[in-house]
């Protein structure tokens, strides 16, 4: 643990999300890789992630809002940069001060845009999103060639691209993926005939690991980057995130004696407890009491009752762990500690959820692999 004692903390190992970019970008040769770094890089740390993933060769970052553009804009990333999904109130003049990228999906957010070109007299720089069937944003076919005329019209506005996302890309051949593709071939074309030379981008991680006909000149990677893949395929991703905690206490107890709230675990025999100060105020789901398991002293000891907001109890049998041995709650798995995908799949949930619900201000983050 770090000079100030945290209780527990996130590791990230850089080194391993620059491993995975590459690996992205072999995949997907011939178009460039926008690393999606939305939600604090899911829960990894939005800067450092994507100086690590411009260095291995990402030429673009996506962010979900122009207040995540901004803050990477803040931190000194001058990577072309992207933002998709912002309210109505947004002011989007700083964001075309600080050379981002918009997403437009409508006729209204088009008019927002060009108005805050206007003011600043910098051209804006827009990616025509046309909804293809997740029916999130998105311009309805119906509505798209409106919206593909004001934008080809519209001053001070370039327009760069048209993409879109997919519904059930990590469902390899589900039929949603080629009429979604179908849609947005046709939305190209329409951009096409309107004037407009945009380039296209479709492609999450998912896509960018099964559909290559869908790569076309960028693709948009989040969580493969981080080392979960989304799909059954054997790539060689590495999980970047470690949550591990440590020992502080241990006492043996006998047969009979009863742990945690509730008193949902008894000891069958005389055995050793280990307390670990972390808790569900730091990421360790509740409902993962009585059915999860910890990495101490080289194997996999199961957690004794229930997890309380601060604290859990680990069951060690025979073993005598000591105060400050370190606990894995979740990690790559290469040693056989517990992973984000088995919690997420006790939970009923996506590793997704699991890493990016790991941006919890009591826990620490420390980097590896940190380039000067
Ligand atoms: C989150 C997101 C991505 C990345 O998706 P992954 O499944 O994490 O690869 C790409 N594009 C958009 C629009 C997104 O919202």
């Amino acid at each position: 643990m770090t000079a100030s004692f945290p209780h527990s903390e996130t590791v990230i190992d850089l080194g391993a999300v620059r491993h995975n970019l590459s690996l992205l970008a072999a995949r997907a040769a011939g178009s460039a890789v926008m690393a999606v770094v939305k939600a604090d890089a899911y829960g990894h740390g939005a800067v450092p992630v994507a100086r690590a993933a411009v260095e291995a060769g990402a030429t673009w970052l996506g962010a979900c809002s122009l207040q995540e553009a901004l803050a990477l804009r803040a931190a000194g990333l001058s990577t072309r940069l992207f933002s998709w999904l912002d309210v109505p109130e947004a002011d989007f003049a700083p964001g075309l001060e600080a050379d981002v990228d918009l997403g437009v999906s409508s006729l209204g957010e088009l008019a927002r845009v060009a108005a805050a070109a206007e003011r600043t007299g910098k051209r804006a720089r827009v990616h025509l999103k046309i909804d293809t069937g997740l029916s999130r944003n998105g311009c309805p076919p119906a509505d798209w060639p409106a919206l593909v005329d004001a934008a080809a019209q519209a001053r001070g506005v370039e327009v760069v691209a048209v993409w879109s996302h997919l519904a059930c890309a990590d469902d390899i051949g589900h039929a949603s993926i080629d009429a979604q593709a179908k849609v947005f071939a046709e939305a190209y074309d329409a951009a096409r005939a309107a004037g407009l030379d945009p380039i296209r981008h479709l492609a999450n991680s998912a896509a960018v690991l099964t559909r290559p006909d869908l790569h076309f000149d960028l693709v948009r990677p989040g969580i493969a980057m981080y080392g979960l893949n989304p799909v059954p395929t054997d790539d060689d991703l590495r999980p970047a995130m470690t949550f591990r905690s440590e020992v502080v206490l241990t006492k043996r107890v006998a047969a009979g004696s009863s742990v945690s709230y509730g008193h949902t675990w008894t000891a069958q025999q005389d055995t050793t407890l280990a307390l670990v100060p972390t808790g569900y105020a730091d990421g360790v789901p509740r409902s993962l009491s009585g059915r999860m398991e910890v990495w101490l002293g080289g194997r996999r000891c199961p957690v004794a009752g229930r997890v309380c907001m601060d604290q859990l109890v680990v069951d060690c049998g025979d073993d005598a762990p000591k105060a400050g041995d370190e606990v894995v709650l979740f990690g790559a798995g290469r040693s056989g500690e517990p992973t984000a995908r088995e919690w997420a799949d006790k939970l009923g949930t996506i590793d997704y959820e699991i890493v990016t619900s790991m941006y919890r201000p009591r826990v620490v983050r420390r980097y590896l692999g940190e380039r000067a």
